[in-house]
């Protein structure tokens, strides 16, 4: 039988069927008051064969893709839920609705303020370099994903607002020409990670169109190219059914034949998204190709806050042949208030799936929080003459010398982000007083002096025409 993806959203939520049969109407209700602010998706693969709808409010698969009430603060909810009850135009809900979402730290990590690089002087705003080595792009056809985490930290990409989006055009030709060109200057980027939103919702045609030219520009420095997914959560037939699913394995076949290191970032939120037949068969079809895998996902409260779903997770992901890449802490954005647990728990989460898995899952690193100035993972709580601190290292920096330094913040068993904590010595961390340096994409850096904008001189943009098909 052939599977066909049927996708459920706030103008279909009455439609959704096992939503509709399982859930009362004023929890419905509420749901639609916060999917007006924070975009909702979900589809008939993951309502079917993920979520348990007997025991839905307590199952992982249903809180990670169902809005709820309390995604929003209190006093929000009600301020949108009256809105929508008064006023109908649907360009002042536009105008109103993205007001709200304003509010809500819609381009964390300094998104598109800190990582969108310049080349020749223009913004190139399908791209961002953070990190020396790794160069993402973000395909104008992978804006959306085939269900949507409510705590997901590119949301903006998926609501009716250009100015929200990372913007650029259909030409895939020419954003493919920009980003080749960029590598081409940059001897230290060695990986390109194609991003999202889920690239893999694009046709392969599409997908086709993206990562050939990477491989095939036969630039020596740039030595692999990543995917960051999570359609094997959430629509794993993409790489088992028909032809399309057979276009897709070949190319990362011809990805790996070309000497190109191929890694797919998987992304699993709890042990069900591992355990169906589809995605079973799926990630044996990926592997097959030659391609690596390494999986990811934040730690959420109501999905995955235990340490015996992050231990069954590792094994599981070890025993298919994936590698545990990272454990990260979910990001100050959207709904993070629903989703964080505290720093310290996410700590004493990680440590103890970390302590009951063999070496071979603990390729894994965390807890990572990934914020404007790096990856900053907690390495652990100490006490030191009596005083709990956190102790803290850079996983990955905006200059690469902070990489691997320990450096230490008071204890708080509140915090949930960096911006939470505290330096032990001082007002400010190690790194604060380099941030004005490195507050721009790191490849910003290396264009000629004379074409830097200054801080009040706004950076000239592609002109949009040229991108758009
Ligand atoms: S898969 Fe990633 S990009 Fe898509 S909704 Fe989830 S977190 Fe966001």
């Amino acid at each position: 039988m052939t599977y066909r993806y049927k996708a459920y959203q706030l103008s279909n939520i009455d439609k959704n069927p096992e939503l509709q049969s399982h859930v009362p109407q004023a929890e419905i209700e509420e749901m639609k008051v916060v999917a007006h602010v924070l975009p909702h998706k979900v589809n008939n693969y993951y309502n079917q064969e993920i979520i348990d709808w007997e025991n839905y409010q307590f199952d992982p698969g249903f809180r990670l893709v169902y809005p709820q009430r309390d995604m929003l603060p209190p006093a929000l909810f009600e301020i949108v839920k009256e809105y929508l009850e008064t006023f109908s135009d649907k360009e002042e809900r536009k105008i109103f609705l993205n007001s709200i979402r304003l509010k809500l730290n819609p381009h964390p990590a300094g998104q598109k303020t800190h990582n969108v690089p310049i080349m020749d002087g223009l913004e190139l705003h399908s791209l961002q370099h953070k990190y020396a080595e790794t160069l993402l792009i973000f395909p104008y056809h992978a804006h959306t994903c085939a269900a949507y985490c409510q705590m997901c930290f590119r949301w903006p990409l998926f609501v009716d607002d250009e100015a929200m989006k990372f913007t650029v055009g259909k030409k895939i030709n020419i954003q493919m020409e920009v980003a080749l060109e960029y590598i081409r200057r940059h001897p230290e980027i060695t990986n390109a990670l194609i991003t999202g939103g889920d690239p893999m919702v694009m046709a392969p045609k599409l997908l086709r169109q993206y990562i050939r030219p990477l491989f095939e520009a036969n630039i020596p420095h740039l030595q692999a190219i990543r995917i960051g997914s999570k359609q094997l959560s959430y629509q794993p037939y993409t790489f088992t059914q028909g032809k399309k699913a057979q276009q897709i394995l070949q190319l990362f076949q011809e990805v790996t034949d070309a000497g190109i290191h191929l890694s797919f970032m998987a992304h699993f939120s709890h042990k069900r998204e591992l355990e169906t037949e589809s995605v079973q068969e799926a990630i044996k079809n990926i592997l097959s190709t030659g391609a690596n895998m390494r999986t990811q996902s934040p730690v959420l409260r109501f999905v995955n806050d235990k340490w015996q779903e992050w231990a069954g997770m590792w094994k599981k992901q070890t025993t298919m042949g994936m590698i545990p890449y990272y454990f990260f802490v979910v990001r100050d954005t959207g709904a993070q208030d629903y989703f964080a647990v505290s720093l310290e728990r996410a700590w004493n989460i990680f440590r103890d799936a970390y302590s009951r898995v063999s070496g071979l899952a603990r390729t894994v690193r965390g807890p990572s929080m990934s914020c404007i100035p790096g990856k900053v993972e907690i390495t652990g709580i100490s006490k030191i003459f009596g005083v709990k601190l956190f102790n803290l290292r850079f996983l990955q920096g905006r200059n690469p010398e902070w990489v691997g330094h320990p450096f230490y913040a008071k204890y708080d068993p509140k915090a949930i982000w960096m911006d939470d904590l505290q330096p032990v010595i001082g007002n400010k961390f190690f790194f604060e007083e380099e941030m004005p340096i490195f507050d721009k994409a790191i490849g910003s850096e290396m264009i000629p002096l004379e074409l830097m904008p200054t801080k009040n001189e706004p950076v000239p943009q592609i002109p949009v025409q040229m991108l758009q098909g």
